[in-house]
Formats: C-alpha cells, structure tokens, sequence
C-alpha cells in the first residue's frame, strides 16, 4: 500500500465513510462507477477491482472484456450528500490480459497527452468554464424544456429564482475541494455558469466528470433537471465549455511573454496555431453530438469561424486579459459541456503541441465581428469555418492523422463508429420542424 493510499483509507476511518464509488468514463464521457463498501477499499487499492468491459460504451468484444479499476489515491472526494457517506475515487482502467493501462480509457488517453507535454518540458494547466441550462420536471419527474426562472445575465435574486440551487451546489462542490472561482446567472433564461479553479490538465478533466454528476444530482434534490446539452433551446444561447489553456515550464508561465504585443509568448503563439490548424477533426472530439452543432452558429456567443482574437468573442480562440504573468493563457471557445472531458483535453493539447513542435505561425487576431463578415472578406482573411454538423466533424477527423493519433487506434476506432451511428439515426430521422414545415404545403 502506498502512502497517498494509506492516508485516503485514514480518512475513510475518520470521516465514517460507508460507500466508495470507483468512477470511471466511456469514451462519450458517461460518468460509470461501481460501488463498493469501505471494507473493500484496502482491496481496492492492492489488487483492485473485476468489472466486465464489453458493457462499457466504446471499450471491449465480450470475449475479451475482463478489465481491472484501479484507483487513484489523489482524487478522494466525499459526495456531498448521504450525509458524507459516499465518496468518489477516479479510476484508472487495466486490461487484465496484459496487466498494462488499457487505451480505450479515456483517462489513460489524456495521461499519454499530458506525458507529451512533459516529454517536451511542459507542465499543462487547464481550466474549463461549463455552462448549464436548469429546467422543471413534469408530473413524472421527466425533464421539460421549461426554465426554472427568467433571469439573465449575471443577474442577481429575486429574478434568479435557481441562485438557491446553484448556492447549494456551490456548498456541495466546496465540501469535495473545490477551489469555487465564480458563478453567475448566464445569457439564457435558466441558464448557469459555474467556474472552477485551473489545475493540472488530469485534475481538470476527474473535476469536469464530477461536477456534471454533482450538478444534476444537487439540481435533481430541488426537482430540476440541470442539462449540459448544447442547445436544448433554439433562437437563444446554448451552453459552451470554454476552456483555458496554458502552459508551464520549470515553474514559469511559458505562455507568457512581456515583450509581445499580446503578451503572448512564441510557444502560445505556435500552441494556438496548432488548435487552429486541427481545429474541425477537433471538433469531432470537443462538440460530439448532433446537438452541438446546433449551438455553434452565428450570433449566439459561440464560434463558428476557425480564427484567434486577443479582443472579440466570435473567435474560436481567445486571448483573455491577464493580471499577471502567471495568468496568461489561451481560450478556446469552441468544446461544449457534451463532450468527453478527458479525449477533449488529450486531443486539444496534442494538437496544440504539434503546433510547437511544427514551428507553427499564428495568424494576425481579428478584432472585427466575425459573425458580419461575408464570404470575400473571410477568403481575404484566410479565415475558414468549423464544421456545420456531425458528419462533417467526423470526415474531417477520419482525414486528420495529429488528432487521430491523440486519440490512439482503439478511441479512434470506437469513437468514429459510435458517433457515425448516432449521426445516421439523426440523419434518418424526421423533425418536428419539417413536418411544421412540408406536411400541409405538399
Ligand atoms: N453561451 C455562450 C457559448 O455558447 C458563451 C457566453 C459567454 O460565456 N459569454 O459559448
Ligand atoms: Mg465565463
Ligand atoms: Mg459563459
Ligand atoms: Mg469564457
């Protein structure tokens, strides 16, 4: 056993906790866990856990299925409810036929990422800022599309009748370690944003998994449905998950540099021409459902343009101002909360990396309102577009080999062939809005 392992079953001990939930994700980012009893969780640590992975989305064949959860020490979180009798241990995922990591683990897909990175000398840093919409229920306890209040942005009570809801979930997320940044009352009606301190690039992404579970389980103790959905509302804004980025060389921000005119060193520069250039087979990874693309359409606050601005909005990247050195950082604008945390990171920071490593130029910001340019303008400014739906994203990431290979063959594989599939049902299907459309005009 090792120490980091002894001191989490202490706290176990001291904390009287009944429950463990070892978490894990698929590779569409579902939360999975298996539940064991504290007794366990010297087992746990030495031997593991069995479970059976060909009922995992994306992961084995039955015939090869069996698989071992291995937990990480470092991510020991009581849940905020049961009277902190439950707690969270994210898992790492082995292949028991080998005794290696397994690569279908979206966890061990960013661990190689991350490896990269330190490989070259980088420390990654990540912060994400998730926005969620917070509806009613029906008289079943099944999810509207009914807002459980009118307020907008940063709005403060009594307008914001969920600021209740998002106190609580505040409490809860703190109670687990989380460093709370900010929380305010987005654009759309009963929609939220909740942001979290940067941290390393893998905490960042056991955090995203957690916090989408604790949300929806806070919201669901008030009778609402918190939904990480894209665009589960047309014609207003959707829910994006911006994501900060920066990186750290022997404890200095190597994102940073005083001299450029954006503060920007020539490593962010290249980082972020290295998003840009991959940026539609990114796409596929960081907005993965047929919703998303929904959401990414002008006029709404999202992007749709492949181009940086250190000032607007409508830019896939953005510089955001920084107060100190330490601070500097890029945003990418584009992933949403529907996305795997893990393969989203994993693939945006080896694109980002093969960016520097490629030497890559960033193009001039655009400081304009990208969302009014037309077609000449965006020729002239070499500006192209991110994909309009699904299907695009996925050609674009079968043609991208620096994405493909972030992801690893097995990912690659089962996340094409998962995605292809929800993207021929969606194709296949009629809408409520072509039949408002055709049923009586023809
Ligand atoms: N909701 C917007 C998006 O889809 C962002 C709005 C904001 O944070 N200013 O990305
Ligand atoms: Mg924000
Ligand atoms: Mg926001
Ligand atoms: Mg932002």
């Amino acid at each position: 056993l090792t120490d980091e392992a002894q001191a989490v079953l202490d706290e176990i001990e001291e904390k009287g906790v009944d429950f463990l939930r070892l978490q894990f994700t698929d590779i569409l980012g579902t939360v999975k866990n298996v539940a064991v009893p504290a007794s366990q969780a010297e087992k746990a640590f030495t031997e593991g856990i069995y479970f059976d992975g060909s009922s995992i989305e994306g992961f084995v064949r039955i015939q090869e299925s069996d698989m071992r959860l291995k937990p990480d020490p470092a991510t020991f979180a009581v849940l905020p409810w049961r009277d902190g009798r439950s707690a969270r241990l994210m898992c790492d995922v082995i292949d028991t036929s080998t005794g290696e990591p397994f690569e279908g683990d979206p966890r061990y897909v960013l661990k190689q990422a991350i490896a990269r990175a330190e490989e070259m000398g980088y420390e990654v840093n990540a912060a994400p800022e998730p926005e969620f919409f917070l509806f009613e229920e029906d008289e079943e306890g099944r999810a509207t599309t009914k807002t459980a209040d009118h307020g907008g942005y940063f709005d403060v009570a009594p307008k914001d009748l969920a600021s209740d809801v998002r106190r609580d979930i505040i409490y809860g997320l703190e109670s687990m370690g989380f460093e709370m940044e900010a929380s305010h009352h987005e654009v759309a009606e009963g929609q939220h944003e909740i942001n979290f301190k940067y941290d390393d690039a893998l905490s960042t992404a056991d955090n995203v998994a957690t916090f989408r579970m604790v949300v929806r389980a806070i919201a669901a103790q008030h009778d609402l449905h918190a939904t990480f959905m894209p665009k589960p509302i047309p014609r207003i804004n959707g829910s994006g998950m911006h994501t900060h980025i920066s990186l750290f060389k022997d404890g200095e921000n190597a994102f940073h540099d005083d001299d450029d005119e954006f503060n920007l060193s020539s490593t962010a520069h290249s980082f972020l021409a290295g998003i840009l250039e991959h940026a539609e087979a990114l796409a596929a990874v960081t907005n993965p459902t047929v919703n998303s693309y929904k959401r990414l359409v002008p006029g709404y606050e999202a992007p749709v343009y492949v181009a940086w601005s250190d000032r607007n909005r409508s830019a896939l990247i953005r510089k955001p101002a920084a107060r100190v050195p330490a601070a500097s950082r890029i945003e990418a604008r584009f992933p949403d909360p529907s996305c795997n945390p893990y393969l989203a990171l994993a693939a945006l920071i080896h694109a980002g990396l093969d960016g520097i490593e490629e030497g890559l130029d960033a193009p001039d910001p655009i400081r304009e309102n990208i969302y009014e340019f037309d077609e000449a303008k965006r020729e002239e400014y070499g500006i192209t577009t991110l994909p309009s739906n699904l299907g695009e994203a996925l050609d674009a990431l079968e043609a991208d080999e620096v994405v493909q290979s972030a992801l690893g063959d097995h990912v690659t594989e089962k996340f094409i062939e998962a995605k292809t599939h929800e993207y021929d049902e969606f194709r296949v299907d009629v809408s409520q809005w072509e039949l408002d459309q055709y049923l009586e005009k023809f």
